[in-house]
């Protein structure tokens, strides 16, 4: 099979043949039609995350079908369409697991990170982390969901059920949670990097009712606010932002060094967190709301050989909405 190959941090992708992977106990293999680029997939490849599995495959908003599916397994058969996420295994013994908080399991396993995933013609994954996908999505429309849709929603829960709502970075989870909070009926302010319109713009169109810089007050005091940029100098700028009793969510894996403030903007029992990874239940609640809304997402594909490129311009700021890797596989090949 082709993928895009990390043999090491900072260094670009290398298009490689592979073998392709068998299914083992409880695994399915799928045959991946579309893999979602995230912004985690950046900080993998740029060393930000420790100790990733190498050589790897990167991607963890993969979209496929079934193309095989190994001892024991009895959810899937040959043929479902299906979407791989971040989650790729739990120990369901540690504290957490045993607690109904997978997402922090000590010794979870991620896709993309220490699994292999879907920049790639085909992946494996353990069949109970793996979630059917709504009928209305096309493979590309649908690969958003799977983490920035999730990851995002599960912020959006930890946000609390204030209606004026703060989203710092308006990307791939932006543009999704805006319209989700949209329909809940809450009113949606977007902060970008300070001067990029275009950005500004866009947030407008999905739903925001405002959207401005993110170094610039917004127009009224907020409930909560959600920062998806990778940039510790916005936590100060979200509490800030927000009301007394306010909360502001750290939504990304990583964030540059927070800068000090002072004590007052937190006073008021304003509260700050972080949203680590998904449960599964966090899966299946949002991929049964998206289609109710409905959450529709705006794609840029590329072409699986040119991940580079996409994460480049992912990187930059350059892409609008979501970039996603259209991947195919030849008839010839697709055998089980
Ligand atoms: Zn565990
Ligand atoms: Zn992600």
């Amino acid at each position: 099979m082709r993928a895009m190959l990390l043999e090491a941090p900072r260094r670009p992708l290398r298009e490689v043949e592979l073998p392709r992977p068998e299914p083992g106990a409880g695994e399915v293999l799928v045959a991946v039609r579309a893999c979602g680029v995230c912004r985690t997939d950046l900080h993998v490849a740029d060393g930000d995350l420790p100790d990733p599995k190498l050589p790897l495959v990167l991607g963890h908003e993969i979209v496929g079908s079934v193309a095989a599916t190994g001892a024991g397994v009895e959810r899937f058969r040959s043929g479902d369409r299906v979407g791989v996420p971040w989650l790729g295994w739990t120990c369901g013994e540690c504290r957490y697991c045993r607690a109904g908080r997978e997402n922090l399991c000590d010794r979870a396993r991620f896709t993309g990170y220490q699994i292999d995933g879907g920049y790639a013609q085909y992946t494996v994954a353990a069949a109970r982390y793996v979630f059917p996908i709504p009928r209305m999505y096309p493979d590309l429309e649908a690969a958003p969901l799977l983490c920035a849709g999730l990851i995002g929603y599960r912020s959006l829960v930890a946000a609390g059920d204030g209606s004026r709502l703060g989203l710092y970075g308006f990307g791939a989870a932006a543009h999704i949670i805006t319209q989700v909070a949209k329909h809940q009926g809450r009113r949606v302010f977007a902060f970008t990097r300070p001067g990029d319109g275009e950005a500004q713009r866009f947030a407008c169109e999905v739903g925001a009712e405002w959207a401005g810089d993110s170094n610039v007050p917004p127009p009224e005091l907020l409930d909560a606010a959600i920062i998806f940029a990778p940039v510790g100098a916005l936590l100060p700028a979200a509490l800030r932002a927000v009301a007394k009793g306010g909360t502001v969510v750290c939504a990304g894996i990583h964030m540059s060094d927070i800068p000090g403030f002072p004590y007052d903007i937190l006073w008021g029992e304003r509260v700050v967190r972080s949203v680590a990874n998904l449960t599964r239940k966090d899966g299946e609640e949002f991929l049964a709301l998206a289609p109710t809304v409905p959450v529709r997402t705006q794609v840029e594909p590329y072409p699986l050989e040119r991940a580079n490129e996409a994460l480049e311009n992912l990187r930059t700021g350059r892409v609008k909405g979501v970039a996603v890797l259209q991947v195919g596989t030849r008839t010839s090949e697709r055998g089980t």
